[in-house]
């Protein structure tokens, strides 16, 4: 039966991109961290809204669920399939065009499988900005990245992705392509749509397009590396620093001193710009002039020891040396248990403090690697290491999340659901809210084909 159905599919996509076998499909069916591998009836890789339109028809006539795919660097598990039951993967990866660059508009039409760092190209080519910018965005696709309304190091100026978004072109899970392509930035007709598909994790349809805003180019960049006393330094330092310089501030990013050891003990030619300090924070200044309002800021922060320490990059070279050390922490601390929450800005010290001593009385030997987005109070706190902690991976979520919990925070701040938080959201999400997204989902998706097993 799913062999005739592979067939009918090849006449819609070309023989060549339906896949079928083990060695050819492993690579859709095994996540970026390989956690997580299920089988699939075959992978199909349409290269037009129209193919994804009849793939998803015949898909749902035959009663085969659709787990849409990107770059599959999603680090929660939503883009493979859970083998649970009858699954093909829809590859989104030969859709990779841009359809139209309005530059009086300010706005770029991108198919979903473009890749993230094309698209950023793009931009920058007509002179603009795409603020989009995460470590994965040379494999992930822009349909991946709205998907999980991905966040990244510059949600502090420009917000996630959700908000790069003008319109979107979605195919429904019957078959029906809603064309939502709207360059507006002003729309008050009724629910705002796009935004349900957005940070959906492919569990209400599948985006094949979107428009996406672009802002002016920055004319100049500061880099700077700095070492602080601890995170409530470093918070406080983040709230000298938005006074002083407004929305001039693209990234603040937190590293605890485990981070940069495991990123100077995995790639021993990164060097170490201010030894011995236990936090360092990695600042990034837009537009021209910034340099020097940086260098003035920090002098002020030395002298009032909101800072301990600092490096200016004095040239372009050297500000990505600085960010190389901050790109490298996922792959430096690769195994371990990992959490990616979210916490008011002023709560970040306190849930550093709290879920540090929580896990050290559980766990008294597990290193912590604290990191990320702390301009958004969005961590990377991951407790290691693997073999240590793998049957009590599950003590020490309950022990984060808590504390996420008592603060009023978010279990998943940027990555969204998949099938790694599905069941943990439960605990956290108000029923009455649950109990919409279901209706939400059922509205949509009566027969459950879309993304099963994802989300809710
Ligand atoms: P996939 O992994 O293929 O899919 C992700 C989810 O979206 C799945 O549920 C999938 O079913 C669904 N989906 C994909 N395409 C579509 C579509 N066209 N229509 C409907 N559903 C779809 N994330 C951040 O937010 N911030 C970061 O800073 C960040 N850093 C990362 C660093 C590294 C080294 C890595 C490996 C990952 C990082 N990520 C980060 C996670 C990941 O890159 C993002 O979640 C990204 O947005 C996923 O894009 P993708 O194309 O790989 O999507
Ligand atoms: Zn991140």
């Amino acid at each position: 039966m799913h062999k005739n159905l592979l067939e009918t599919l090849a006449t819609v996509v070309g023989r060549n991109h339906v896949l079928s076998g083990e060695t050819d499909i492993s690579s859709f069916t095994t996540d970026w961290r390989k956690q997580y591998r299920g089988a699939a009836v075959g992978v199909v890789r349409p290269a037009s809204t129209a193919e994804v339109s009849a793939v998803v028809r015949l898909c749902t006539e035959a009663g085969i669920a659709i787990v849409p795919q990107g770059g599959n660097t999603g680090l929660s598990g939503g883009s493979v399939p859970t083998g649970k039951r009858s699954e093909i993967v829809l590859s989104l990866a030969r859709m990779n065009r841009i359809r139209q660059l309005d530059a009086l508009n300010d706005t770029l039409t991108a198919e979903a499988g473009c890749v993230l760092a094309d698209i950023q190209r793009a931009a920058s080519d007509a002179g603009r900005l795409f603020a989009l910018s995460l470590a994965a965005e040379g494999s992930c696709l822009i349909g991946g990245n709205l998907s999980t309304n991905a966040g990244g190091v510059n949600v502090l100026r420009y917000g996630n992705t959700r908000d790069q978004v003008l319109g979107i072109e979605a195919v429904l899970p019957d078959g029906r392509v809603w064309d939502g392509l709207r360059g507006l930035r002003k729309d008050n007709t009724g629910y705002d749509l796009k935004h349900l598909f957005i940070g959906a994790e492919g569990t209400l349809g599948v985006i094949t397009a979107a428009v996406l805003k672009l802002h002016p180019k920055p004319t100049a960049a500061a880099t700077a590396w700095i070492a602080v006393e601890n995170p409530q330094r470093a918070v406080e330092l983040l709230s000298h620093l938005k006074k002083a310089c407004g929305d001039r501030l693209t990234a603040y990013e937190l590293l605890s001193r485990t981070c940069v050891d495991a990123v100077y003990a995995h790639r021993r030619e990164i060097r170490d710009p201010l030894p011995g300090s236990a936090w360092y924070v990695l600042v990034e200044l837009g537009d021209s002039g910034s340099s020097d309002v940086l260098h003035d800021r920090l002098a002020q922060a030395l002298d009032t020891s909101l800072a301990a320490n600092a490096v200016l990059a004095k040239n372009d070279s050297e500000s990505k040396a600085l960010w190389r050390i901050r790109e490298t922490v996922p792959e430096a601390q690769f195994s371990n248990v990992k959490h990616d929450i979210s916490v008011a800005v002023s709560k970040v010290p306190g849930f550093i403090e709290r879920a540090g001593a929580a896990l050290k009385a559980a766990f008294p030997d597990a290193p912590i690697y604290c990191f990320g987005h702390v301009g958004d109070g969005n961590l990377h706190y991951n407790v290691g290491d693997a073999a240590l902690l793998a049957a009590r991976r599950a003590q020490v979520n309950r022990v984060v999340y808590d504390e996420v919990a008592a603060l009023q925070g978010s279990i998943s701040a940027e990555h969204g659901l998949g099938q790694l938080k599905r069941d943990e959201i439960t605990r956290h999400k108000d029923p009455l809210e649950l109990e919409l997204m279901r209706s939400v989902k059922r509205a949509l998706d009566p027969q459950g084909l879309m993304n099963p097993g994802k989300v809710i």
